[in-house]
């Protein structure tokens, strides 16, 4: 019996060998990135200049060529293969000292909202689905406490002064609540101009959030801060 399932196995490993979900070439195991692909992606990078009204940014990957491919793939081709790295990737970094000290001061975690339109679209919102159970293994809850109230432009291709333009005003509480005192943590795919994050913060504050951290998957900082 064990002889067939060894059998088995090993011609499966044949004819559907594991591929890196990124660019399809074999690996070992499944949801693996492959050597070349992992070597792109440059981790955890910590910034911790403050950039009010954020207390905190922390990134986990420079947006660079590895990570956002696997951005890209996620949320253009709705590939979701390539959460398992992802997830992993966040995993790697789940002890170190900055994530650590920033979580234990923090109440809650509010994803980056997707309209309602670009949610249908997508069928989910990326960063509830790579942060969703890392967060749940480090019990922060993730509450949805923002709303999109305006269907967006992508906004990968406009300079800081139009995102302010655009994105202002367009977050807006999902329920009357009370954050008084509460510590949050706002979670993003991609944090480059930071535009969506400090409008969200603006919003939370708004409802009397106390200190307000981001957490993002991705990001670029370079040139963009002022
Ligand atoms: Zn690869």
């Amino acid at each position: 019996m064990n002889y067939l399932l060894e059998l088995w196995a090993a011609l499966k490993y044949f004819l559907f060998p594991p591929r890196c979900p990124n660019c399809r070439e074999i690996v070992e195991e499944r949801y693996q990135l492959c050597a070349a692909c992992e070597e792109k992606i440059l981790r955890v990078d910590f910034y911790d200049r403050k950039l009010a009204p954020l207390d905190k940014v922390l990134r986990v990957t420079k947006y660079r060529d590895g990570s956002r491919d696997l951005l890209r793939k996620l949320k253009f081709d709705n590939n979701l293969n390539v959460l398992p790295p992802m997830k992993k990737i966040l995993d790697d970094v789940s002890e170190r000292k900055e994530i650590l000290q920033i979580l234990s001061g923090v109440d809650f975690a509010v994803p980056v909202p997707l309209h309602q339109e670009r949610f249908k679209e997508r069928g989910f919102n990326q960063t509830e689905k790579i942060f969703g159970d890392w967060l749940a293994k480090k019990n922060l809850p993730l509450r949805n406490f923002l709303i999109r109230t305006q269907p967006t432009p992508k906004l990968y291709k406009l300079g800081k002064a139009e995102r302010e333009k655009i994105l202002n005003g367009v977050f807006a509480a999902a329920e009357k609540i009370n954050l008084r005192g509460k510590n949050i943590l706002i979670v993003d795919d991609i944090f480059t101009t930071g535009t969506t994050c400090r409008e969200c913060a603006k919003v939370l504050k708004s409802l009397g959030a106390e200190k307000i951290f981001v957490m993002a998957f991705a990001a670029d900082f370079n040139d963009n801060f002022s």
